[in-house]
């Protein structure tokens, strides 16, 4: 038998590899955790990037408008209000100064003829408008003059070269450029502009932006147009769609960024990014979330901890009951050995008065011998169970005369013990068995009959055939029988009822485990029920051989086993 580790060694380890599965534990719940956390933060920075970049879209485009309008509209006003005058009172040039602003670059080609090109001043200092080009009826002279003069005073800022806004002139929509001329101390003196048609600041006006201008840095996009990177929508101040990209590729992503153009009467431009974009820009798709994966790993982790302290714990219960077997073992092998010394001794040393007193002494000796005998195949049998190596030699036999033999044998022990036996027999019936095997059972259950049962009890012993196959030997006490809920669990090695395992009746707990294992090596079963006198009735059943019809007998479960090193297996 191994060497057991001292329980205080014992309890030490256990602490130890619990707290570094602990540990572990811990550590795996940390490095998942920061895993996760940095898997978060790298994907909250890349969505921010992302935004960015969808927010300078939207701003490369307003900038995209604004530089093309800059282009055609800043020649044709900057001459007049570029530079401050030197007094209020300064005679200001004629609204015809202003050159005809050429529709195509205003992008006035849907309707050229019908934009009423007008250039115009409006003096501030006497309220005057003056107006140039295509005439215009009075109301629409004041509509102009009404806006340009809220506008500037409203909206206008100092530091702008010059504002659009759109108003509708002569029943359809225009857009007004103008520029404030101001004098010293930012004085605004007047006015001066010139109107053109919508779409200088519409669908074409945006649709040429795209074309002309990259949205996003070419360094990452490489020469993709940005109709498939971007979908782009621009409204008025007032909510009305202005131009929107119509290239259904693809659904647009959650990456928007939005872009006003105050200059421009509130013109809003907003971008969203499509998932190529969101490709390139990410180096690659979106880094996914590892939590699945991470959970799992950590779940993995508590899984293998527990199971490793449930072996823990299974090792630990399994040397408690190894060291409880062998001291109960060892107990249990004293008593006999202990009386066969004494009259092994009084003979030995001539004690003996009489002859009848020296055959007293020998029987004990030899009663003593043969329990002693059976402990010993006891604990043979359950270490070859245990390393499966049992074999049984099973022949066609009668049964009577084996179990008549076996309580014979032990019968001196009963009468010891005051216990009457009783056997009722079936002479007829014959089963394929290993004899020994069968008597190891018997005994079993005989000295478990006597140990568990009261002094003076009688215990009867059956032999019947169950059924057509079935061979069925029982054994009854008068005890207090086993609880319903141990039934089972009494057949387990070690195991013992509570009320047993700490009274002075020896035991180790091997004997019924034992009898279960032969019982199932020859293709029977054993169990135990409550005996008509309250007590245990166990029972075993072994499969029957029919002598007289001449059939075959039937093969019973047999356990073989490869021999170990080339030694057959110790029978
Ligand atoms: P052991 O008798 O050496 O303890 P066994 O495996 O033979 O081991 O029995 C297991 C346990 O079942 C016993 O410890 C006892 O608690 C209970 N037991 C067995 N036979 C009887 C019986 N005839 N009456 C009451 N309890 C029994």
């Amino acid at each position: 038998m191994s060497s057991l580790p001292r329980p205080s060694i014992w309890r030490a380890r256990s602490v130890l590899l619990a707290a570094l599965l602990g540990l572990t534990l811990v550590l795996a719940a940390m490095l998942a955790y920061e895993a996760h956390d940095a898997a978060r933060s790298h994907r909250a920075t890349a969505e921010r990037a992302l935004r960015d970049y969808a927010a300078v879209a939207a701003f490369e485009l307003a900038a995209g408008v604004t530089d093309d309008l800059d282009r055609v509209v800043l020649p044709l006003i900057t001459p007049l209000t570029g530079t401050r005058a030197v007094t209020a009172y300064e005679r200001l040039p004629a609204p015809s100064a202003i050159t005809a602003p050429a529709d195509s670059a205003l992008h006035c080609g849907n309707a050229p003829s019908d934009a009423p090109r007008v250039t115009f001043r409006l003096d501030f200092r006497d309220g005057s408008f003056l107006a140039a080009g295509t005439p215009l009826s009075s109301a629409e002279r004041d509509g102009i003059a009404d806006t340009i003069a809220a506008h500037a005073r409203g909206v206008y800022q100092s530091d702008w070269r010059y504002a659009a806004i759109r108003t509708r002139i002569g029943g359809s929509d225009h857009i007004v450029f103008y520029s404030v001329k101001y004098a010293e101390q930012l004085a605004p003196i007047a006015a001066f502009g010139f109107t053109a048609c919508a779409d200088a600041l519409d669908a074409p006006a945006f649709a040429a932006a795209m074309r002309r201008h990259a949205l996003l840095p070419s360094a990452l996009v490489g020469a993709m147009a940005n109709d498939s990177l971007l979908v782009v929508d621009v409204f008025d101040a007032a909510g009305r769609k202005l131009y929107s990209t119509d290239v259904p590729a693809g659904v647009p992503s959650p990456y928007v960024g939005e872009v006003a153009l105050a200059r421009f009467g509130g013109v809003r431009a907003r971008a969203s990014l499509r998932p190529r974009a969101v490709e390139a820009l990410a180096l690659g798709a979106m880094p996914r979330s590892r939590l699945p994966l991470l959970l799992a790993l950590l779940a993995l982790t508590a899984g293998m901890a527990t199971v490793a302290v449930l072996q823990l714990r299974r090792e630990h219960e399994l040397a408690r009951l190894r060291s409880d077997f062998i001291s109960s073992v060892s107990h249990e092998l004293r008593t006999p050995l202990a009386q066969i010394l004494l009259f092994a001794e009084t003979l030995s040393l001539g004690r003996v008065r009489s002859e009848s007193e020296r055959r007293g002494a020998s029987d004990v000796i030899v009663q003593e011998g043969r329990r002693l005998m059976h402990l010993v195949e006891n604990i043979l049998h359950f270490s070859r169970a245990e390393r499966r190596m049992t074999r049984l030699a099973p022949e066609p036999a009668a049964l009577a005369p084996i179990v008549r033999e076996t309580i014979d044998a032990w019968s001196p022990l009963a009468v010891a013990a005051e216990v009457a036996v009783r056997a009722e027999l079936d002479e007829d019936v014959a089963a394929l068995v290993d004899a020994r095997a069968l008597r190891q059972m018997l005994l079993n259950l005989l000295d478990n009959a006597v140990k568990y049962g009261p002094p003076g009890q009688s215990v009867l012993v059956t032999l019947s055939s169950a059924s057509r196959d079935t061979a069925r030997i029982t054994v009854d006490d008068e005890g207090e029988g086993i609880p319903t809920a141990e039934r089972e669990r009494i057949w387990t090695s070690f195991y013992r009822l509570e009320r047993h395992a700490d009274s002075s009746v020896a035991g180790s707990g091997i004997g019924l485990f034992v009898v279960r294992e032969l019982a199932g090596l020859h293709g029977g079963r054993a169990w135990v029920e409550t005996a008509p006198s309250g007590g245990a009735r166990f029972v075993i059943e072994l499969r029957l051989a029919h002598f007289e019809s001449g059939l075959e007998y039937p093969t019973p479960h047999v356990r073989r086993h490869p021999p170990v090193n080339g030694h057959p297996p110790d029978a």
